[in-house]
């Protein structure tokens, strides 16, 4: 069976959208013309599904350079070792997610959380190519440049072609950010340094691994880097705070011996 491509920008499909039906986490296949590589790769439940409508598109599954990891959470690459022996691709990833999927650490890639009774597997895969910041990835006759963008996860990579960058869980369209969770390895000065270059760069669209593609606009990125900003003399996230003032103040005032204002 034959099914027409929806392009949702020149040389990019996003699979939810082509399947017309929510399978998790953002797929971008990005088609390079003669090869294309594929962002993330969702979970195993969703695998034949991809699988079948990647054939029904009509590109061969040897054709696939490589599948890349945006980070290392176990609902964007819980797959990728199926794919990567179904495919028999390369796989791809920044060094620090790499070592979790190398792994198949529970804990930072969210495959386990204890206190929700929450557990799915996270098999073991091999990363055959490790991405830094400023690599180029050649699909076809395009280039794919890599950025590292920590702070959700110190493992959070971006993409950024032509006008566009595929901006992972770094910022979403209603201005949420991705979790921010000590667990997980989260940074908050890292975070706000990643949103700013976001900010500051000339993509014109960013493409988010969760919900959908939107043109790329301060009115979404200033109020979380706003919210990031204060995040980091707060308790709200305080095992990713920088400090907390009130609490500063309050150990001053013991040690005077004064009493709270009421
Ligand atoms: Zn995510």
């Amino acid at each position: 069976m034959k099914n027409q491509r929806k392009y949702l920008f020149p040389n990019v499909i996003e699979l939810n959208l082509q399947a017309g039906r929510p399978l998790g986490v953002n797929i971008y296949l990005i088609d390079g013309g003669s090869e294309y590589v594929l962002l993330d790769i969702g979970q195993d439940d969703t695998l034949d599904e991809v699988i079948d409508l990647i054939r029904q598109l009509d590109f061969p599954l040897s054709k696939c350079k490589m599948v890349i990891a945006t980070h290392a959470d176990a609902d964007h690459v819980q797959a990728l070792a199926q794919a990567r022996e179904r495919l028999k691709t390369k796989t791809a990833a920044h060094p620090k997610a790499a070592a979790l999927i190398e792994s198949g650490e529970v804990v930072e890639t969210y495959a386990q959380i204890t206190a929700q009774n929450f557990s799915i597997p996270m098999p073991v895969c091999k990363i055959d190519v490790r991405l830094k910041d400023g690599d180029v990835i050649e699909v076809g006759n395009l280039k794919l440049t890599v950025w590292s963008t920590p702070g959700h996860t110190p493992g959070q990579l971006s993409f950024k072609l032509r006008n566009l960058l595929f901006s992972g869980d770094n910022i979403y369209k209603d201005t949420c950010v991705g979790v921010i969770d000590a667990h997980h390895g989260s940074n908050i000065p890292d975070y706000i340094t990643s949103l700013k270059r976001i900010l500051a760069d000339d993509a014109e669209f960013l493409l988010p691994s969760h919900g959908p593609a939107f043109r790329k606009d301060p009115a979404v990125l200033q109020p979380a880097i706003d919210r990031l900003t204060k995040y980091q003399y707060m308790a709200d996230f305080g095992t990713c705070a920088v400090s907390w003032p009130l609490q500063e103040q309050w150990e001053k005032d013991i040690l005077a011996g004064k009493m709270p204002d009421l």
